[in-house]
């Protein structure tokens, strides 16, 4: 079977610019699952759903229909077939996120499909529980990891109207939400390559990555 890298770590570690270097250097697909939950939750708040209620979060888990494209150059999501890639990049969605993502149905649900898409692999899959839960058998799991400042800084450049600060507030509440949650937390795995990306650009990233899948 081919391969699968395992790609996690908190946001703003630079997973999503590194996975999609490393396929594309490797040929290989790729797969954002952080859409995946950006995407349900988008959905819920366009229809009202109560999201400080997690059994009727889990009562629609299994309602949109999600269709993810794996090509590193132009990864889609769609939702219900409507194009959900700018949409489920919003303030809002991202501040909403974690409250879904901690709901065990629709952990249940996303890592089934997750596991779908990856199928016998030649894929980079980045997301928060990848080389824990969804490919523990992966046999290359990096963890990214970069200082506070760093991830707010690279954040705040991707975003227009923000200041650091509040993204540093903000990018630190998601990852409490993250780490602390029941199912699934955030987590390195115990055969993870730990990489500080503090001090890298990008190319650097992908270079240590690529040395490591080659070990
Ligand atoms: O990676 P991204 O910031 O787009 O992820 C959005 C959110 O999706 C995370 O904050 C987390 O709550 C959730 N997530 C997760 N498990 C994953 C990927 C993302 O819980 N494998």
């Amino acid at each position: 079977t081919g391969l699968v890298v395992a790609m996690d770590g908190p946001s703003g570690s630079g997973k999503s610019s590194a996975s999609r270097g490393v396929a594309r250097a490797l040929g290989l697909r790729y797969l954002d699952t952080g859409a995946m939950y950006r995407a349900i939750t988008w959905w819920m708040l366009e229809r009202g759903v109560d999201l400080t209620d997690p059994g009727a979060i889990a009562a629609r888990a299994m309602e949109p229909v999600l269709s993810m494209g794996t090509d590193p150059d132009a990864p889609s999501v769609a939702v219900d077939g409507v194009d959900a890639a700018v949409a489920i990049r919003t303030s809002e969605v991202t501040a909403a996120v974690s409250a879904v993502s901690a709901v065990p149905e629709v952990r249940r649900r996303l890592v089934a499909e997750q596991r779908e898409v990856i199928g016998a692999g030649d894929i980079v899959v980045e997301g928060r529980d990848i080389g824990t839960v969804v490919t523990p058998d992966a046999p290359v799991k990096i963890y990214l990891t970069a200082s506070a400042d760093a991830r707010a800084l690279r954040r705040t450049a991707e975003l227009t109207g923000t200041t650091v600060e509040a993204q540093k507030a903000a990018m630190a509440r998601r990852d409490t939400l993250d780490s602390t949650r029941k199912a699934d937390p955030l987590s390195m795995a115990a055969d993870a390559v730990e990489l500080d990306t503090t001090a890298l650009n990008l190319e650097e990233v992908i270079a240590v990555v690529l040395r490591v899948i080659k070990e």
